[in-house]
């Protein structure tokens, strides 16, 4: 597990951080009683990170000499078992010899150092922030740790600088985006693949035909990765039509459950059927990406209010699924196929996305403060804070003092806040409430 030490002159406010970060509203805290004796850490999680925070000031021991060998002392130790180090300052008592000689100690070192200077409560220790980069570095956090101000943007930059623990292929710069086509027979699903795999632009890797792995066809679009899943399962040919229908839908299944993102295909000429319903169910059910394909566009007719009304029905009947945009397309021509990889990656980078603890409670303040949660049973809703714990789909967690009795609607109105404001108009977003204990 990742250490994160935080190290200052007595006095600074070190404690106060620690205790902050370990108050179950900020962090799910385990105790470790006793590590050793003197020491004061504790495993805490911040947006989705697990690491050992420790705070040098637990480690006083009152016979060792003067204060300033006994902080020398705490820092070395920190470099020496930490993977990041917080070192704070003190706004109230401004830039102090001892300050300089610690940053001295810490600048040696090729661990992360983030700089905060605490007790800064209001504007007018603003104004000593300043006389703070006479250190020579390169960026200072302002924090009140007593006020829980900065606190977020200082730990959303640390939780970043450590080594990545879970989600490992969600750092991945360029991961692979596993996109399920399905859908009922005919609807053209086998059309499709072929005409995205018939693309110019398209480079079908090898595949090993022994593995499992043969149905799924990995191809490259503009530097990106694709994985299409099940590929061999679509262009199965030649049952009945019932039976066709079963499997099928049992298939459809199981590659939205591998997928991140599925083209449901929907045939035009036949409009939206229960099976579709069912189908699209299941994949909001499971917090997957969508594109809407309705295909066979060609054979429709092409009067303006007819084609209207058909795309609001669609739309319409597909209400459980907003984030999902609609296109229409011919597989069979070939027309508006190209536009599918594309918005794949789009609705994949939504999905895939991963916003600031900071920015997070930046807008759940705003937004509550522009519409007033509801009364629920005669008390206010209040909420304390929030972080997105995970991402595929983006899930936010959201303190607050009755989450039993948020109603749906101030829930769907968050969801739809959050969407705007983080650029996820295109993906599943989930919120969970948890009460603040
Ligand atoms: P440590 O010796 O570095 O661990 O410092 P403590 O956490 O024990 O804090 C020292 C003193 O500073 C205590 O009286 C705290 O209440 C106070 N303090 C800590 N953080 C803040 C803050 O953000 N603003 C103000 N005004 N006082 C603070
Ligand atoms: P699948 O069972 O979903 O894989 O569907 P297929 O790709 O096998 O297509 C079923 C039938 O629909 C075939 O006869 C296709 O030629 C036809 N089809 C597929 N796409 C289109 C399209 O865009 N327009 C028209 N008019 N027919 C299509």
């Amino acid at each position: 597990m990742a250490v994160v030490a935080i190290v200052g002159r007595p006095n600074v406010g070190k404690s106060t951080l620690f205790n902050r970060l370990c108050r179950k509203r900020h962090a799910l805290v385990d105790d470790l009683p006793g590590v050793t004796r003197d020491r004061l850490s504790a495993s805490i999680e911040y947006g989705n990170r697990r690491f050992l925070l420790m705070d040098t000031g637990g480690f006083t021991d009152p016979d060792a000499g003067t204060f300033a060998e006994e902080t020398r002392r705490q820092v070395l130790l920190a470099l020496e078992e930490a993977d990041a180090v917080i070192f704070l300052a003190d706004a109230r008592t401004g830039l102090h010899p001892g300050d300089q000689e610690l940053v001295g100690l810490l600048r040696k070192s090729q661990k992360p150092v983030f700089y905060a200077v605490n007790k800064v409560d209001g504007r007018e220790q603003e104004k000593h922030i300043a006389e703070f980069y006479a250190l020579g570095v390169e960026k200072i956090y302002p924090l009140s740790a007593a006020h829980g101000l900065g606190v977020y943007d200082l730990m959303d930059d640390v939780t970043a600088s450590l080594p990545p623990a879970w989600e490992d292929d969600a750092q991945d710069e360029n991961p692979e985006i596993r996109v399920a086509v399905v859908g009922r027979p005919n609807t053209g699903k086998s059309t499709l693949v072929n005409a995205l795999l018939g693309e110019e632009r398209v480079i079908v890797s090898p595949v090993p035909g022994t593995t499992r792995d043969a149905v799924d066809t990995p191809v490259e679009v503009q530097g990106r990765r694709f994985l299409l899943i099940d590929t061999a399962g679509i262009r199965r040919k030649g049952r009945t039509r019932q039976k066709l229908e079963k499997i099928s839908v049992i298939k459809a299944l199981e590659s939205i459950d591998r997928s991140h993102v599925v083209i449901l295909m929907v045939d035009a000429l036949e409009g939206v059927t229960d099976q579709d319903l069912h189908i699209g169910g299941y994949v909001q059910e499971r917090g997957r990406g969508c594109l809407i394909a309705v295909n066979k566009w060609d054979a429709m007719p092409k009067e303006p209010r007819t084609v209207r009304r058909f795309l609001e029905d669609v739309r319409e009947r597909f209400r459980f699924l907003p984030h999902a945009p609609i296109v229409t397309m011919s597989a069979l021509q070939k027309k508006r196929v190209s536009r599918v990889f594309p918005m794949v990656w789009e609705i994949f980078d939504q999905f895939n996305k991963r916003v600031t603890t900071g920015m997070v409670n930046r807008v759940l303040v705003n937004v509550t403060a522009k519409h007033e949660p509801p009364l629920v049973s005669g008390r206010r809703l209040k909420f304390y804070y929030a972080t997105q714990a995970s991402t595929r789909p983006p899930t936010f967690v959201l303190f607050c003092n009755e989450p039993q009795k948020i109603h749906f609607s101030y829930e769907r109105f968050l969801t739809n806040q959050f969407r705007e404001a983080f650029g996820m108009d295109k993906t599943p977003v989930r919120l969970v409430f948890r009460e603040r204990s």
